[in-house]
């Protein structure tokens, strides 16, 4: 089975929409495994869950799903993040809502783990180093996890030295790179974000997974961000949340 694995698509239609394009033309997929935060941020909410929900799919709960459920104290937030999730709370019709109060912390599939930030604490922690990741594996069980939040594409290797010590390394992947994700070792891995990249490159990004080869596949797709900021100065949201996806910052 080929899986297309997102995640932060934060409202960004035209990024979803051009990396479900590059899929397809990358040879396709049978199913989407999306790690979270499909709203917050983004002119299109509504129109991103029914998007995802045209293809079989599953999906775990962001922080910002959470946040735009009101399940969150939105002081939480700094300012920005914090206006973006008022509006969003606002525009969410009540089939996007349900669909999002659904949505599960915590997925296992086969050799997987799914969740949105770290299997510690999965809504909201952010793993972005070694000894943050290093913590991890001792809460899951599969040989594999898949996790989003940071926005950044990463892959942390858990592996044993000579002396039978587990050590963990940390890979910052180039799009186009390809990992084997084989046992014995195990594996914490983050496709980066689909709407709101944060690693200094605009660019939409997201993997492709053989599931039981466990081939795991980066890429990055330009898409239309002027439409997405246009859409964001329509709405009023706020001008910081705009120019950032010029930059991936
Ligand atoms: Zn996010």
């Amino acid at each position: 089975m080929r899986v297309l694995v997102i995640s932060d698509i934060h409202a960004n239609l035209e990024a979803f929409e051009t990396v479900l394009e590059a899929a397809r033309q990358e040879g396709g997929f049978d199913r989407i495994w999306c790690l979270g935060d499909i709203v917050g941020y983004g002119p299109n909410p509504n129109e991103c869950v029914a998007r995802l929900r045209e293809f079989e799919h599953i999906c775990v709960l962001g922080n910002h799903d959470a946040a735009a459920l009101g399940r969150v104290n939105v002081e939480d937030f700094n300012p920005d993040a914090k206006q973006a999730v008022l509006w969003t709370q606002q525009q969410l019709t009540p089939e996007t809502r349900a669909y999002l109060e659904r949505l599960p912390e915590r997925l296992v599939e086969g050799d997987y783990t799914i969740v949105h930030g770290s299997p510690r604490n999965p809504v909201w922690e952010y793993i972005l180093s070694p000894t943050i990741a290093h913590a991890q594996f001792a809460h899951f069980d599969t040989p594999v996890c898949l996790v989003g939040h940071t926005h950044v594409p990463a892959v942390y290797h858990h592996f044993s030295d000579e002396q039978g010590r587990w050590m963990t390394a940390w890979h910052i992947p180039d799009p186009g790179d390809v990992y084997e994700l084989r046992d014995p070792d195990r594996w914490i891995v983050n496709p980066g974000s689909v709407g709101q990249p944060r690693d200094q490159d605009p660019r939409a990004a997201f993997a492709l997974l053989e599931v039981e080869e466990r081939t795991w596949h980066y890429y990055r797709i330009p898409y239309n961000v002027e439409r997405t900021q246009y859409l964001m100065r329509q709405e009023g949201l706020p001008a910081r949340l705009i120019a950032r996806l010029s930059y991936g910052w």
